[in-house]
C-alpha cells in the first residue's frame, strides 16, 4: 500500500506538467542540488569523482551548471557496483534490485526503494489518466513478468492488471485477450503488430479498445498507423527504462514529453558538447528522483533530439522530437558513413509478406537479414524485393544475404531488436554526427 504514502502528492504530481516554463526550471534546479548534495555526501564514486574534477557540489546550482560533471556510463556503474555507487544510508530492506536487459550484453542491477517505486507508478498513472484511462478499466499486460498487481484493489475493481504471456503464440494470447476485454492494451510495438496481425481489422474494432500502450522498443510511424487501423485506437508510446521509469511520455496529441519532473535530459555530440533541438545525438539522462542509486548524466545508449516547440496540448513538459535509435543499432558503411536504423527498417517492415524481421550487421559489415514470413507467401519474392531494395539504400555498398527463418529469438526480456550490429563501431561513444 505504498500508493497511499505518496497520495498526498498526487496533486502536485499532476499539477507538475502544467507548471509554467520557469516555475518547472527553478523546481528542477532546486532538485538538481538537492541531489548532487546527496551524491557527494553518501555516494563514493560520486564524492572521489567530484573532488577529481574540480566540482564543488555547492556551485552547481542551475540547470546549466551539470555541464561541468563528467558523463556517467553502463561500464562505470559495473566497476563500481554495489559499494561505491549505492548510497551509503540505504536500508536494504526497503529496496529492491532489478536486473536490466542487458540488451547491449551488460547486465547492470538497478537500486530502486519502495517508496520511489511507488512514486514511478503515480507518475504511470499520470500518463494514463491523461490520456483516458479510468481506474476501473482493465489493462492487458502482454509481457514476459506479470504486472505488479494490488490485490485489495483488484478484489474492488480498481486498477485491474491482466497478465497475458510473452512466450505464448500470437493466437492464443488473442483468445485471451477476448475472454479478459480489456479496455487498454499494453506491450512492446512488436508484441503488438503480430497481435495486430493474428487478430485483423473486423475483430480489432470489436474489441472496443479505449488505446493501446506501447513501450521499450522503437515504435516505427508505420507500426503506429497499422495498430490504430486494426483496433480502431490511438497507440500513446512511451520512452521508459528499468533505471529511470518515465523518461517521456506522449499527450492527447501524441507528442513525446520530457517527465521533467522526474529526470533532466540533455542531448550532447561526440564531444559531450549539448545540441540545440532539432539534432539529434546522444541522450544523457539524470533521475531526480532515485537517491538510493543515483544517475547523474547518465549515458542511456540511444540517439534523439530534443525539440523546442510548444504542444498545443499546453503542457510545458518540453518535447523530445524523436528517439531515433540505440547508438548499437547504427549501421555502418565501408566509409565509415554511419545508417540510421529506422531507414533500414521502413524499407522491410512495409512489406506486407513481412511477418517479423532482423537484420545484424556482422563483423565484415555484411548483412544477414532473418525473415519470418507469413505463412501463404513465397519467399523468393520476399528475398528479392529486400535484396533489391537494400542494395538501392547502401548502393551496393554492403553484402545482404536474406534468410527465411521460422521465429526470432527475443533474449531474456522479450524485447525485440529490429537491427544489431556487430560491428567494432559498438561501445563507442556515439554514431558521430
Ligand atoms: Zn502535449
Amino acid at each position: 500500500m505504498r500508493y497511499l504514502d505518496h497520495l498526498y502528492h498526487w496533486p502536485v504530481i499532476r499539477r507538475n506538467q502544467w507548471r509554467k516554463p520557469d516555475e518547472l526550471a527553478a523546481m528542477q534546479a532546486r532538485a538538481l542540488r538537492r541531489l548532487i548534495a546527496h551524491a557527494y555526501a553518501k555516494v563514493p564514486y560520486y564524492h572521489d569523482l567530484f573532488d577529481s574534477s574540480g566540482v564543488v557540489p555547492g556551485q552547481i546550482a542551475a540547470l546549466d551548471d551539470l555541464r561541468s560533471l563528467p558523463i556517467l556510463t553502463k561500464d562505470i556503474i559495473l566497476a563500481n557496483y554495489p559499494d561505491r555507487i549505492i548510497a551509503s544510508d540505504v536500508d536494504w530492506t526497503e529496496c529492491s534490485a532489478r536486473m536490466t536487459s542487458g540488451s547491449s550484453g551488460k547486465k547492470l542491477d538497478v537500486v530502486l526503494d519502495h517508496s520511489v517505486a511507488a512514486l514511478y507508478r503515480l507518475m504511470q498513472l499520470r500518463q494514463l489518466i491523461d490520456v483516458g484511462y479510468k481506474p476501473w478499466d482493465k489493462i492487458a499486460y502482454v509481457r514476459f513478468s506479470p504486472p505488479v498487481t494490488n490485490i485489495m484493489l483488484q478484489k474492488v475493481n480498481l486498477f485491474r492488471r491482466f497478465f497475458v504471456p510473452l512466450e505464448w503464440e500470437p493466437e492464443r494470447q488473442a483468445i485471451e485477450i477476448f475472454r479478459i476485454r480489456p479496455q487498454v492494451i499494453n506491450a512492446y510495438p512488436s508484441v503488438l503488430y503480430l497481435l495486430a496481425k493474428t487478430i485483423g481489422k473486423d475483430d480489432g474494432a470489436l474489441l472496443g479498445l479505449k488505446f493501446l500502450l506501447s513501450n521499450s522498443e522503437l515504435l516505427t510511424a508505420h507500426v503506429r498507423e497499422y495498430l490504430e487501423d486494426v483496433f480502431q485506437c490511438k497507440v500513446y508510446d512511451d520512452y521508459s527504462c528499468l533505471e529511470f521509469s518515465a523518461i517521456a511520455f506522449e499527450c492527447r496529441m501524441q507528442n513525446l514529453h520530457v517527465a521533467a519532473d522526474n529526470v533532466i535530459v540533455e542531448v550532447l555530440d561526440d564531444d559531450g558538447r549539448r545540441l540545440p533541438p532539432g539534432v539529434p545525438g546522444r541522450i544523457v539522462v539524470t533521475s531526480l528522483n532515485n537517491y538510493s542509486m543515483p544517475y547523474i548524466r547518465y549515458e542511456i545508449g540511444d540517439v534523439g533530439a530534443l525539440s523546442d516547440k510548444a504542444c498545443p496540448c499546453g503542457r510545458s513538459f518540453p518535447l523530445l522530437e524523436a528517439i531515433v535509435g540505440r547508438c548499437d543499432d547504427f549501421l555502418v558503411m565501408p566509409s565509415g558513413e554511419f545508417i540510421d536504423p529506422q531507414t533500414v527498417v521502413f524499407q522491410i517492415e512495409t512489406i506486407p509478406e513481412v511477418k517479423e524481421f532482423r537484420v545484424v550487421q556482422q563483423e565484415d559489415q555484411s548483412l544477414v537479414v532473418s525473415i519470418v514470413p507469413e505463412r501463404t507467401v513465397e519467399f523468393r519474392k520476399i528475398r528479392e524485393e529486400i535484396g533489391v531494395k537494400l542494395n538501392v539504400l547502401f548502393n551496393d555498398a554492403l553484402r545482404v544475404d536474406v534468410i527465411e527463418t521460422r521465429a526470432l529469438d527475443r533474449g531474456p526480456t522479450g524485447k525485440h531488436r529490429s537491427i544489431v550490429s556487430r560491428t567494432s563501431h559498438q561501445g563507442r561513444a556515439g554514431p558521430g554526427f
